[in-house]
Parts: structure tokens; sequence; C-alpha cells
């Protein structure tokens, strides 16, 4: 038994963290890191801040709420700031360890950290742990993964694959070891100033009830369902305002406060005891979906990053006209329904799914930018950002993922019509 660096990546919580159970269980001493990477308040190539303020407020109250919990046990979270692969090197060195244990995240720059990691002769030892579902669970493997969603999901139907029950939060976790420089001094994270609380949001990170963290998550897990939302999901969630119309586990779920397997199980409990119907299967299909973009990670990787996705090269050319763009983000398009959605989004860190369809699509195929500059922005801005679920969503709109459709433009009218019908929302987010 020696000591161990966990390396505390999009997975924020102790609650069913299986890979923090595995350090626990082969260390006499753990310590518990979070690197915070300079690149994210630098401006990327598309001119913008890859992490924007909403999601840096959200964050630091994940981790606040993550470093509680450790102390409560004896232990402690080291926010340590620079890029994991520049900095846990010589922690590991000044600690006289070679061994870290991580969640793996199967992005192209992620893998990349662990590579470089490995590359100087730590062990890094990943599991896998972010998905409802055990991609070793599946009736086929990721490699033979259905390039359509319907067809996944009636094989995992029909296969009866349940999820893993969700761990219990560690019983122990071992001490932090003697350092010459102890460690919770090396903190030099400033936290962010939080932007006001717009009174229009649909989720009000700045309160109490919708801060970061699974003390929060867990509370509002159970107030969802105390409530009965989950019986009315199917009929909600195309909501475009407010704080019940959609489940809005999502901050939650992408900053790993809350494993989707937690959720699922309090989901089953509360079938089991008022009844399942559509919308709680509803939920679960939409936690697939989630599932599915991981996966498609797993089968194809960095193709998922190029500007023709999975679609022919060459069939299709880079577009990126910075001043229409600029306009489509600060919602100046002239098109009401997209202008209130990106107000919205910039305003608050959260917007709809079915508003994210719409601006999305209109960035896309109205007004011919890049996809990638759109996912870029939303990567900016959602408190709820998830590499997978944005890279997926944005490629299967631009027509450049599995779709076999190639491709959906949604006719923002009709859907200001069907879905804005009294113009409710477009006065709402009439103004910045
Ligand atoms: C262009 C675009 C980008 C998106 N980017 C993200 C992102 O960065 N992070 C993110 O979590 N979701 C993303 N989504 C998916 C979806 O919009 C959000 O998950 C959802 O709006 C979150 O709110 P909720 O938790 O109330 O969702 P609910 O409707 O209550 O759904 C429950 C859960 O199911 C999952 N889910 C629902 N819809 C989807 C979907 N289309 N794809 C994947 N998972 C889904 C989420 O985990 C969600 O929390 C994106 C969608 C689009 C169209």
């Amino acid at each position: 038994m020696s000591t161990v660096i966990y390396w505390f990546r999009n997975d924020l919580r102790l609650l069913d963290n299986p890979a923090f159970l595995l350090a626990c269980g082969a260390s006499s001493h753990i310590v518990p890191v979070f690197c915070h990477d300079p690149a994210d308040r630098a401006l990327t190539h598309w001119g913008f801040e890859r992490v924007g303020a909403h999601r840096r407020v959200f964050l630091a109250a994940t981790l606040a709420d993550l470093g509680a919990q450790l102390a409560a046990q004896g232990s402690a979270l080291i926010e340590l700031t620079g890029r994991a692969e520049d900095i846990l090197p010589s922690l590991a060195r000044e600690l006289g360890v070679t061994r870290i244990v991580c969640e793996a995240i199967a992005a192209p720059d992620e893998q990349a950290a662990v590579q470089a990691l490995r590359a100087v002769g730590l062990i890094v030892d990943t599991v896998w742990q972010s998905s409802l579902l055990d991609p070793d669970a599946l009736p086929f493997s990721t490699r033979q993964l259905p390039d359509m969603f319907t067809l996944f999901r009636q094989a995992v139907e029909k296969a009866n694959v349940a999820p893993s029950v969700p761990v219990d939060f560690p019983q122990t976790i071992p001490s932090l070891p003697v350092m010459p420089v102890p460690l919770p001094h090396r903190h030099h994270v400033m936290p962010p100033a939080a932007p006001d609380v717009d009174a229009r949001t649909s989720f009000p990170y700045q309160s109490a009830a919708y801060a970061g963290g699974t003390t929060a998550a867990l509370a509002h897990v159970h107030q969802y369902l105390d409530r009965k939302l989950a019986h009315t999901y199917k009929d909600t969630r195309n909501g475009l305002t407010g704080l019940d119309y959609s489940s809005k586990f999502s901050p939650w779920l992408a900053t790993g406060a809350l494993s989707a397997r937690t959720i699922n199980a309090a989901i089953e409990q509360f079938e089991n005891e008022f009844g399942a119907n559509d919308s709680t299967y509803w939920l679960w299909f939409e936690l697939l979906w989630r599932d599915y973009f991981r996966f498609l990670h797993l089968k194809y990787g960095r193709k998922l990053y190029r500007y023709h996705g999975l679609a022919e090269a060459g069939s299709v050319r880079p577009v990126h006209d910075a001043t229409l763009f600029a306009r489509w983000s600060r919602g100046e398009t002239g098109e009401p329904i997209v202008d209130a959605g990106m107000r919205e989004l910039a305003a608050t860190g959260y917007l709809s799914n079915r508003l994210r369809q719409i601006v999305a699509s209109y960035l896309i195929h109205d007004l011919d930018g890049d996809w990638r500059a759109g996912a870029a922005w939303f990567e900016s801005q959602l408190v709820d950002f998830d590499v997978y679920s944005n890279q997926g969503n944005w490629l299967y709109l631009a027509g450049r993922g599995t779709d076999p459709r190639g491709g959906r433009r949604f006719n923002p009218q009709k859907q200001a019509r069907d879905y804005d019908g009294n113009g409710a929302y477009r006065a709402l987010w009439e103004t910045a």
C-alpha cells in the first residue's frame, strides 16, 4: 500500500464514484487533486473564453461542496492551477508517488492528457464511469455500436441491459500524506465573481437549491420526485421557461456531482412506489441518448471532431463568418426566437433543449456557419456543458454524425408558432 493521487476530472463526487473507491482501496494515503487548466480562461481561436463566467461559478460551487465532503472525512481537495499533464508529474515527484487514478474520458484532449502522464512514466489507472450503462454490458462491442440511436436503444431494451447498482460513499478515505509544504496551502485559485442572477432564468445556479455540488444535486432530485414531476415529464419537456418543465439534472450530471446511475436508481424507486408511465420511461430514453453520444466517442473518437465529422472528407468546406457568428452569439440575427434563445443562453448559462435545437440549426442551416464554432460557444456558456452530449448533438444537427436523415433543419418561424404560440418567450427575452 502506498500513496496514490486521485485526479478528479468530470466526476466531482464521492457518491457512486467507483474510480475513487478503487483509489481508496489501493492506498494508505490518497491525495485528491483538481487541476484548473489556464487554457480555460484563454481565448480560443474563435475569439472567446473556453469556459465562461457561468460555468466557472457553477464549477467553483461544485468544488467547494466536494472539498467539504472530503474535509468531513479528514481529507481535503487540493486545487492546483496548471494543465494536469504539466503539474501532476512534479506533484508526484515531490510526494514520491508513481500512481494516479482517475475517471476515463473518451475525448481527444482528455485522452492526450492521460497519454502525456503515462509518457513520463506514471502509472495512470482510468475507470470508465460516466455512462448510465456499462459499455461491457452492451449486447455488442462499442466498435459494433449501431449507427442509429433507435437501433441502439432497441437492442439495449431487448437484451434488458440494466445499469449497475450505484456504489455508496466511501466508508473511510485514506488520509493525506505528510508533506514538506502542507498541501492545502498550495490552493491559490481565485473564486470567480458570480454574474448577477437574471430573474428570467430557468436554472438559477446562484441560489443554494441550484448550486453546483452533490448536496444540491441530491436535494434537487428528491424534490423533483417528491413533487411527482417525473409523471408529467413527457408532456412538459418541450417547455421554454421555468424551473420545472424538464428535470434540470444536466448541470450536475455534466460536472459529475451526480451520476446517471444514481438518478436512474431514484427514478426506479419512484416507479416502484408511485407507478411507471410514459414520462418516467422518457427520462430513461433521454439518459440513453446521453449514453449513446458517449459510446459514439468510444467508437469514432477523434473523427467526431473533424469539420466533416463522419461524412466524406472534402464533401463540405468549413465556413466561418466572424461577423455573422458574433450577431448569432449576441442574439442579433433579426430572427426573434433565435435571438431570444441566444440572449437567454448568454444571460443565464442555460437553455431548454428545444431552444438549443432551434438556435444551433439556425447557425448551421440558415447562416451556413461552422458548427464547431457554435459547439465552442455552447462549451463556453452552458453550465451543463458535457463534451459528449454537446459534440454529439451539434454533429447530429449538422448531419455530420450518424443521423441517417443527414442533418436537421428546424424552421424557426414554425418552431415559434408551435412552441411559443403566444409569443411569451420572445417577449420575455426581447432584450438582453
Ligand atoms: C446543440 C445542442 C447541444 C447540447 N449540449 C449539451 C451539453 O453540453 N450538455 C448536456 O448535458 N446536454 C446537451 N444537450 C442536450 C439537452 O439539450 C440537455 O441535456 C437538456 O436540455 C438538459 O436539461 P435537462 O436536464 O432539464 O434535460 P431533461 O429533458 O430533463 O433530460 C434528462 C436528462 O437526459 C439527458 N438528455 C436529454 N436530452 C438529451 C440530448 N439531446 N442529448 C444528450 N442527453 C440528453 C440529459 O442528461 C438530461 O439531464 C444539447 C442539445 C443540443 C440540441
